[in-house]
């Protein structure tokens, strides 16, 4: 049987981090994998989170079957939380699903069998996983113009220009917030363009929301959802509590789908339910209840809202501080773009030689693309990192 195969190619972040582990170098620094870390470096439990699992050991009565969409309490609060009362809840329904992947992937079958083959437009650049969960749910995959390499910036004329030319059949995903890897993102006038774009031309919205809170806060970075939301017919989003919650193991996240009116809406959920009875049956609760627990109570909300604010600030200080480090040292603002994005990715626009470079010489790790996790930056190493920086650039 599998001596018909060949090797598959291997995930590239993966592989760079096997390389950091195996570097020997006491300096070497990781601006590669995405996963928030703290000052110490690390990837901690949130206490808000350490809460509500002893809550749940206590009070767990039962680990019978929850049924398809999952957890209720979750969805709900889900959508509170993402939605707000930006469309009329008649209109919506939401199945729980392992992780944002799980969630892009159910709701790419769901587009499947609404518009067998159709085409996902996805931002140049996007987060490589989407390519192949739209390939491999029977859809064809298309670039609309995203990031500028000259300003690090969004090339927002040529984005709108793409998505004006638009129609019905189409799919435009969009990344609600920190847009990854760029860490550009679109400013609220510019996403009420795009909401103006998609409803006049019917293509369907399709928002990836893995980085809530991540950016400027819950409320600024759920503004674009809500605004597409609230002025289009029918729209998807895959939301994902990995790194909001820091879940990522626990595999949480929410495939919510909005329709034209409530029978539309029972009819499509009645699909999206098919496609995950047929493929694993049933979500996993555990990181649906931790989120459940914490959001439904006042104290535990919060707990983690001050925790997210403190990973987001973080964050925040950490772009400015480089950026500021290699001001001083160079007398030049191009690199100012680093404190201006947000979310924890920047893409730098360099090399793939100077990546290698950086690697080589200086043991700095960041993706192929030269995409940095801000989070990775050791605070005490900033002065350090903008001097490899500026020495591999000039
Ligand atoms: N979308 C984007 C843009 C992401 O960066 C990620 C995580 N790297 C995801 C979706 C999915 O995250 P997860 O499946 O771990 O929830």
């Amino acid at each position: 049987m599998f001596e018909t195969l060949t090797k598959a190619p291997g995930d590239k972040i993966l592989a760079l981090m096997g390389e950091y582990a195996a570097d020997p170098r006491p300096a070497k620094i990781d601006l590669g994998v995405g996963v928030y870390k703290d000052e110490a470096g690390t990837t901690p439990v949130m206490s808000s989170v350490r809460k509500a699992e002893q809550r749940i050991l206590e009070s767990e009565k039962t680990k019978t079957y929850l049924g398809i969409a999952g957890n209720k309490g979750f969805a709900n609060a889900v959508l509170d939380l993402a939605l707000a009362d930006s469309v009329d809840r008649s209109r919506v329904r939401i199945a729980q699903a392992p992780g944002g992947t799980g969630s892009l992937w159910v709701l790419m079958q769901l587009v499947n069998r609404a518009r067998p083959g159709t085409t996902v437009w996805v931002s140049d650049p996007t987060w490589p996983n989407h390519n192949p969960i739209a390939v491999n749910s029977g859809l064809k995959v298309a670039t609309y113009p995203y990031f500028d390499a000259e300003t690090r910036g969004v090339k927002f004329d040529a984005m709108l220009a793409a998505l004006d030319r638009l129609g019905p059949d189409d799919v435009v995903l969009l990344h609600g917030c920190c847009h990854n890897p760029t860490g550009a993102n679109l400013t609220p006038e510019q996403w009420d363009r795009v909401a103006e774009s998609l409803a006049r031309t019917g293509a369907l919205p399709f928002i990836d929301l893995a980085y809530l809170g991540f950016g400027d806060g819950i409320e600024p970075d759920a503004y674009g959802t809500r605004k597409v939301l609230s002025m289009v017919p029918e729209a998807l989003v895959a939301f994902s509590g990995s790194k909001n919650f820091g879940l990522y193991r626990e595999r949480i996240g929410a495939a919510i789908l909005v329709a034209r009116n409530a029978e539309a809406a029972d009819i499509t959920q009645s699909q999206l339910l098919n496609i995950i009875r047929g493929a694993y049956s049933q979500p996993p609760d555990h990181g649906a209840e931790i989120i459940r627990t914490i959001l439904e109570d006042k104290e535990l909300r919060a707990e983690w809202e001050r925790e997210l604010d403190h990973m987001r600030a973080r964050m925040i200080g950490l772009r400015e501080k480089l950026a500021e480090a290699i001001r001083q040292r160079s007398n030049s603002t191009d690199f100012d773009f680093i404190a201006e994005h947000r979310g924890m990715f920047s893409l730098l626009g360099l090399e793939n030689s100077v990546v290698e470079h950086l690697k080589a010489t200086n043991g700095i790790y960041m993706i192929g693309d030269s995409r940095i996790n801000v989070a990775g930056i050791p605070e005490d190493r900033v002065g350090d990192l903008a001097e490899a920086l500026l020495a591999a650039t000039r």
